[in-house]
Formats: structure tokens, sequence, C-alpha cells
């Protein structure tokens, strides 16, 4: 008997074992690791998705009487070999369960269509069958014909041999029987389509597909791609710090075509699906159609089929966000990360992995080339770099020899708002868009208005409202308990009525909630300028599927000469004609509650300065701050990463925070506040508990409880504790212990080991 050993897509703690199906006669030889299998589960055998680890064969005995037949194969090699090991890992890694991981890997989609199973046909006796034939020991010309065919053919469905013969199912049979045949069921695709249909990948990038011509590298792009090419076939980690138009891109797309001429796969992750339409029309425009995309804003139906390419090896570039690490290639030889120093490439949902991780994870594993790139690297990625665990490439200058950085010009609003100006657009700036307006230029004003509505800047000189212990931003609360407004610092839980709050630059007392918003601004803007057009990209604007695509192409073809928005147009996008930008309330970027919050102030001013002037006119960048003077924003105006980059990793080694510590959330969330404050209260005592009688080495920190930065979300109250460590591993031990020790139906808690908002 064959047994296959599987995992349950929906395994939660309890049933996060391996358990062993027979697999039944007719799926006999078609079933292997990584295939998806319905089986029958529990007491009343529902039918249950789960994957395939390893086939082996048991002995045949009165013990194994009871086990239980595979039900269906759903998809066959669902999860690549590669991949399979990696399923245990990851889920160490991030605190889940392994069914946790394959619902990354496979998605929902599959196996959901109604699978068709349909009879094949192939030769079983080749010699026997041609002995026949030359004998002419067949009667029937039918079966002459047929079996002439199938000598040609490696299977063929018989439906599809019997229109074509016009034979009989007798027909068939006789030739099975006589043993020159043999018929199999094989599984057909999902909904029947993959490889059929066309994805409709050409109507994602409406009027995007922008022309990219190939270059001839310069010396620096010829001498990083010569260190990445010694490395190909081994496992090694590249950090590619190149800034804004350096030609990073370049260097990948050079280094994307050696892979798939020499046969391999590569997988280019973009940290925004609006950036996959420009990538992939670079990539098809110069290596044929070898991309593939997924994402969440394809459909079903789409997704099928890109998925059905790239499992099948067709498509030889997987270009997508974060989930697409987890795409089925096939000869995995390269991940880039383009932006690598970008948010979204962790999950901020359950489970909270990080796709740099599990890309590192799969290259080890596959002896590829890690190839992460950016012009503000992640200060633990820049770390690692001057350690030794990455190797560090560089480029320093624009490749357009005609693109030069752009001017960055400091704005002071303390004297803008005293001059008339307003605390929206300072004068300075107002006259660039004027000029840029009549050299028929186009403008972006940057916002980042999440920042905005949760805190408080001092009326006199514009500092934030900050913690008086962690010098990080405090965040405003509107609190039904205490019928109040509370400042709450996210890092360390102290908390402050926000009529209490003492400016820490000017000793003021008197703060205000900024009313800039995108609405106000536009609102200025067709006063001032009633002849331009201006398009808005935030979240609101993008909700429609497809509207984030839209946007950025009628941009790109000058629809509208203004683009007002958050920080998604601060990412890699390249619009020739944009020669100003307006970054707006630039310090309250640094403001949030974060410890990562000076790093993304940087990269964001850097980011978006980047998109000024980057063909042949010289752009300029206009930082409107309250604070112009702050070594931070100095730092970004002057795109000096490396004096930006000293200042931080010694902070944080003073402090404690990662790179050299690990950061950690433990968050309890329940519909009801009272059973909230109940139960936070016997977490706190066990988890102070703990950690008071844990060694020393661990280096464990708790703060909290404290209010969660979105206290309210669903219909159900959070509380939080940070909790630092020596290393992940620490922290993770930490959840262990608590899952362990509390009901998760009583106690629904989740834990992050990286968290980078607190
Ligand atoms: P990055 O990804 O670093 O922001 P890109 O790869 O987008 O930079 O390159 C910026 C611009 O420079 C693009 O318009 C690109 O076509 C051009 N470019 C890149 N490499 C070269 C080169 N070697 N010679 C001339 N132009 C180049
Ligand atoms: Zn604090």
């Amino acid at each position: 008997m064959t047994v296959a050993e599987v995992v349950l897509r929906e395994a939660v703690r309890q049933t996060d074992r391996n358990y062993s199906y027979k697999i039944p006669d007719e799926l006999l030889g078609h079933i292997a690791p990584g295939d998806y299998v319905e089986v029958p589960f529990g007491r009343g055998n529902k039918p249950h998705k789960a994957l395939v680890l390893s086939v082996r064969s048991m002995e045949d005995g009165a013990s194994d009487i009871r086990i239980k037949e595979i039900g269906r194969l759903l998809q066959q090699g669902a999860v690549s070999s590669d991949m399979l090991p990696l399923i245990e890992e990851i889920a160490r890694r991030f605190v889940c369960t392994r069914g946790d991981v394959i619902t990354l890997m496979i998605p929902a989609f599959v196996g959901n269509g109604a699978v068709a199973k349909e009879l094949y046909v192939r030769i079983s006796n080749r010699d026997e069958a041609e002995k026949a034939l030359e004998e002419g020991s067949l009667r029937s010309v039918t079966h002459i014909n047929i079996l002439e065919y199938l000598l040609k053919v490696p299977e063929v469905s018989k439906k599809v041999l019997m229109t074509t013969f016009k034979a009989s199912d007798a027909q068939i049979t006789l030739l099975r029987k006589k043993g020159y045949i043999e018929t199999f069921k094989k599984e057909t695709d999902p909904f029947g389509i993959e490889g059929k249909d066309e994805p409709e990948r050409s109507s994602e990038s409406p009027g995007s597909a922008v022309f990219r011509s190939e270059h001839t590298l310069n010396e620096e792009q010829e001498a990083a791609c010569s260190r990445i090419r010694e490395s190909y076939g081994r496992s090694r980690v590249f950090l590619l710090h190149g800034i804004t138009g350096s030609g990073k891109t370049e260097v990948y797309l050079h280094c994307a075509g050696d892979i798939i001429s020499s046969g391999g796969s590569v997988i280019y992750m973009v940290p925004e699906i609006s950036l996959t339409p420009q990538t992939v029309s670079w990539i098809n425009g110069r290596f044929g159609d070898t991309a593939a995309v997924l994402h969440s804003r394809l459909s079903d139906k789409q997704r099928a089929a890109e998925w059905g390419r790239i499992r099948r090896g067709e498509a030889r570039i997987v270009v997508g966000p974060r989930s697409s690490v987890f795409a089925p290639v096939k000869d995995l030889k390269m991940i880039i990360v383009d932006e690598e120093h970008d948010p979204s490439y962790k999950s901020e949902s359950f489970p909270r992995y990080n796709a740099k991780d599990i890309a590192a994870m799969r290259c080890l594993k596959t002896d590829s080339v890690l190839l992460l790139g950016s012009a503000t690297p992640a200060v633990s990625s820049y770390y690692a770099a001057q350690n030794g665990f990455y190797e560090l490439l560089k480029l320093t200058k624009r490749a357009n020899p005609n693109a030069v950085l752009p001017d960055v010009i400091p704005v002071d609003m303390k004297v803008q708002i005293k001059e008339g100006a307003g605390e929206l657009l300072s004068l300075p700036l107002r006259n660039a868009m004027a000029e840029a307006f009549s050299a028929g230029q186009q403008v972006i004003l940057f916002l980042n208005r999440r920042g905005y509505s949760r805190t408080l800047i001092c009326s006199e000189c514009g500092t934030p409202c900050e913690c008086p212990h962690c010098s990080v931003g405090m965040t405003l609360h509107n609190n039904k308990r205490s019928a109040g407004r509370l400042m709450i610092c996210h890092y360390c839980g102290f908390t402050l009525p926000a009529d209490k709050c003492v400016c820490r630059q000017c000793g003021g007392t008197k703060f205000t909630r900024t009313g800039i918003g995108t609405q106000q601004l536009e609102e200025l803007l067709s006063e001032l300028y009633p002849h331009e057009k201006v398009l808005r990209m935030d979240q609101d604007s993008t909700m429609r599927p497809g509207a984030h695509e839209e946007i950025i192409s009628r941009f790109r073809n000058k629809e509208a000469s203004i683009l007002i928005g958050t920080q998604m147009i601060a990412k890699g996008h390249d619009f020739p004609d944009v020669t100003v930008v307006g970054i707006l309330g630039a310090d309250l970027i640094s403001g949030s509650s974060d410890y990562r919050s000076s790093e993304r102030c940087f990269q964001l001013i850097t980011q978006a300065s980047g998109r000024a002037g980057r063909s042949n006119h010289k752009g300029k960048v206009f930082l409107q701050s309250f604070k112009p003077a702050s070594p931070l924003l100095l730092y970004a105006a002057s795109q000096d990463y490396q004096a930006f980059y000293d200042a931080e990793i010694n902070y944080r080694k003073a402090t404690g925070l990662p790179p050299f510590k690990a950061v950690g959330e433990i968050m309890l969330s329940l519909p009801d506040e009272d059973d909230l404050s109940e139960r936070i209260a016997v977490l706190s005592d066990y988890l102070h508990q703990l950690i008071s009688s844990q060694p020393a080495k661990y280096g464990f920190e708790l703060y909290g409880p404290m209010q969660s930065p979105i206290y309210e979300l669903r219909g159900r109250y959070r509380n939080s504790f940070v909790i630092k460590a020596v290393n992940k591993s620490s922290l993770n031990a930490v959840f262990r212990q608590l899952m362990k020790d509390f009901d998760p139906s009583l106690y629904p808690i989740s834990y992050d080991n990286d968290t980078s908002g607190i």
C-alpha cells in the first residue's frame, strides 16, 4: 500500500501534524510531494484540502486497515519542491501553523473549481504495439490508426482520440485488453483555462506600456553586474545601493536576462501593485512574453492562468508584491527585491511574515542570488552589508548623464505662515509651480496625510508632541472612557491628557491638530491654478480595482499637471516631465510613534525627491517644514544616506533597537472593553512574572500594556505589549509559551516578532 503524508490547509495548532492517507489505485503514480489533494477528515469525514509532503510505501497490515483514502487530486505541483522544506521553517519563524504557510503558498482559487478528471490514453507496451503493426495482425483500420498515432505522441485524452479516429468505447477497450495501450485519469487544469485563456495581461497596463531602451551599462553598473554574475549558482545576498535614477532597474534587467537565457527563473518583487505593469512591459519588451504577474487585484481567473504559466515554466520572471515570493516557479535562480526598504514587504496581517526573510530562505535552499536594491536601504540591511553579511554594491551617479539630482530646498513654514502663505503651499513652491506650468512641465505634491490627524503639533514652533521618555511622537486618541483626548506613547505606554502637553522644544502649551488634508489642498490648488488639472492618489481614490494604474497612466500621459498623493506616489514611478516636487509637512512624517520613523522619513523624502528631474530638466524639491534645521531633514535634503545611517545606527545601538535587539508585539483584542481590561490584567501579571524570571542573557524588556495605536478596530478593542529581546527566537519562545498557557478562545492574542509600528 502506498500512503501519502499530508498536512491540512486549515490546520490549527492541535491539527498541525502529519496525517497518513492511502493513495487510491487510480491515483497511484500520480501523487507526489507538493501536490494538493482533498482528504476526508475527522469523524464526519468532511473533505479538507491538504498538501502532500511525502509518499511512501507501507506494509499491508492489520493496523493499517483504518487508514483513510485520499479523496481527489486538486492540483499537481501546487508547491514547488524547493518550498516544501521551508514550510516548517517559515511556520517556526513567524509563529504560525504549517497550514497558515500553505495558505500563503497556495492561492485560495486553487482546487476550488470543478476539477475535471479526464481519462487519458497512452501506449503501454511499445514493442508489442510495433510488432502488431508490422505483422499486420490487427484487423481494424481504426485500431491501426490509433496505434500508429499513439506511438508518436506521449498521451492523449480518450475523448480526443475517439472523436479524431471515430472510434468506439469498445474498440479502445479491446486495444487495452490486448495490452497495447493503457488508460489513466488525469486532472485537467482548474477552471479548464490554464494556458488557454489570455489572462488579459495587456489590459492591466492601460497606456502605461513605456518603452525602455536597453542601455550599454556604465562603469558602475557593469561593475555591479559582474560581481553578481560571479555568484550565479550560489546563495549570496547583494545590496545594491544606488541613488534614485542611477540605473538600478537596468542592473536588475541585465541580471534577469542572464538568468532566463540560461534556463532559470527569477522572482522580481516590487513594493506596490501599481508598479507591476511598467515592470512587466519592460521585461516583455526585452525578453518576449516571459513575465507573469501575481497579485490580489487580478481576478481569480487571471491569477489561475498566470499561476499555471509559472508552474509550467512558461513564464520565467514573476513580477509582483510580497506575496509573489511564494510563486511556484521552476528552477529558481534569483530573487530581486526592488525598493527593499519598503515596509510593504512585511505583512500587516496574520501571519506577519516578511517577504525579504522568506526570499532569503528560499535563495539559500536553491543556491540562488538575492538582489536587494534601494536608494535608501533599510537601516538593518545596510548594517548587514557593513558587517559582511551582504555584499554592498554602489551606484553613485544618475545613469542618464543629463539628469542630475534635484536641488532640495528646505522651506521654513513658520516664516511662510508669518508672510501670509498659509500652512499649505509656501511662496517659493508656488513660484516654481507657476514656472513649471508655463514650461509645460508637471508637479507632484506629496502629503503624508496619515500622520496628521493622529498627532498634535506645537502652535508656536511646529514641533510634534513627543514622549518625554522616548522622544518618539505621541499619538492622539479619543478615549470614550476618560471622556477626553489622550496622547499616548506607543513605545512605552506613557499617557497624557491632550490639554496637558508641553512642547519639549519651546515650552509652548498650545497645540493644534493641523487640518491639512488632501481635500483642503485640492481646493487651494483650484483657486490658485484654475486652469491646471489635478489628480489625487491616496487610499480613498484607489479603492476601485484598476484606479491606481489609471491615475498613474493619466498623469504620465500628461492629462493633468499636478499629482497629489500620499506615500504611494513616492515609490519607483518614472515620470519624465516632473520638475517640481513639494513635500508638505515633512516633520510630521518623522513624528509618528514608530521607532523606524526617522528611517521612513529619510526614505520618503529621498524617494519623493527622486521623482523630480528624472530626464533632461533639472528638478527642484521643496521641503516644507517647521523645523528645517533638524539633522534628519538636513541629511534628507542633502541626500546624504551615509550621514543619516551613521547617526541612526548609533542611536539604535544606544537605545537597544533593531538590528541590535529584536522588538516584538503581543496584542490582545476583544469585542468587549470590560473583558479586555480584565484579561489584559491577567496577561500582564503573567508576562511580567515570566519575563522577570528569565536569565539576563536574553535581554528581555517588557513595556505595557497600553492601548494599541488603533484602539478600536472592526468592533474590537485592542491592547498591546511591546517586548524586546536579544533576538527573534527569544521572542518566539515567549510567544510559544503564551500559546500553551492561554486558551485562544478566551485570549485571542496576536504576535509579531518584528514590529515596526508600535
Ligand atoms: P533607478 O532604478 O536606479 O531609479 P533606472 O534604472 O530607472 O534607475 O534608470 C534611470 C534612467 O536612466 C532611466 O530612464 C534609464 O533608461 C536610464 N539609464 C539606465 N542605465 C543607463 C545607462 N547605462 N546609460 C544611459 N541611460 C541609462
Ligand atoms: Zn515614551
